[in-house]
């Protein structure tokens, strides 16, 4: 099975490089990441200048990597299109620091790296975990990362699966209560503007931090995570006819297998 990997927070980020030391042991790792971090791009490419990728040293044995200087979804256009002639079986992006639910996925890169991969007949993943101030723990989502790499490829859809994958910040395997399959809650955070004046000129400080208030609503990707339990959330069109809803139950069952909450 060849597997891609990219994300948004840049090629030398920890979460990277545990989901791609787990895949590499269920298939052939390849990473094509931005060269540093692109989060908030969404799915944004770069059209307008050329993209330069250069092969780079992995820390992981028998894994390439290459690094971009663009975003995440310049990076499985490359993949796909120029660096490699043979084809992807399945792709993740991530792991992120940081959440990617409700609305969010719109203007998140994470998301937008899988979107690519998905628009290319690609079954694709987004994976990520809650932020806080302590150091973010990616163990916990390797795991769910390997366990979701077994399953996905295996899924009878009708069309190619577009999965959005987050977990409840600092718990271990223990300590996720559940995994569900869920809708979209409403937006997480909002933005704050801090404006600057340097004694020249002014500068503005675009921060996405501000947390709404809402509570959020049961069945959602945001209420899942606020309560301990892996949110797995099928985005595209299959999402409109329920139909990967449905079928999903094998992969949550299997993620939950991976966790011992069975
Ligand atoms: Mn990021």
């Amino acid at each position: 099975m060849r597997i891609l990997i990219t994300n948004d927070d840049g090629i030398h980020s920890d979460g990277l490089w545990a989901l791609a030391e787990a895949l590499n042991k269920i298939g052939e790792v390849h990473v094509v990441a931005p060269d540093r971090d692109q989060s908030g791009v969404g799915t944004g490419m770069t059209l307008l200048t050329v993209v330069r990728a250069i092969e780079v040293a992995s820390p992981i044995d028998g894994v390439a990597a290459h690094a971009v200087d663009g975003t995440p979804a310049d990076c499985v256009i490359l993949a796909t299109g120029s660096i490699y002639s043979e084809p992807f079986d399945l792709m993740f992006s991530g792991i992120n620091r940081g959440a990617n639910i409700g609305m969010d996925v719109l203007v998140s890169g994470t998301v937008g790296g899988a979107l690519h991969g998905y628009l290319r007949g690609i079954p694709s993943v987004a994976l990520s975990v809650v932020y806080t101030d302590t150091e973010i723990r990616y163990d916990v989502a390797a795991q769910v990362g390997s366990a979701l790499g077994h399953s996905v490829v295996k899924l009878d859809s009708p069309t190619t699966p577009f999965l959005n994958v987050n977990l409840p910040p600092d718990v271990d395997s223990a300590g996720i209560r559940g995994v569900d399959v869920t809708k979209l809650g409403s937006r997480a955070y909002l933005e704050s503007v801090e404006k600057v004046d340097d004694g020249r000129r002014t500068h503005y400080w675009i921060r996405h931090n501000r947390q709404t208030d809402e509570e959020p609503e049961k069945g959602t990707d945001l209420w899942a995570v606020k309560n301990d339990r892996v949110s797995i959330t099928p985005l595209g069109p299959i999402v409109a006819d329920g139909k990967l809803a449905d079928g999903l139950s094998t992969v949550r069952d299997g993620v939950s297998l991976a966790l011992g909450l069975t």
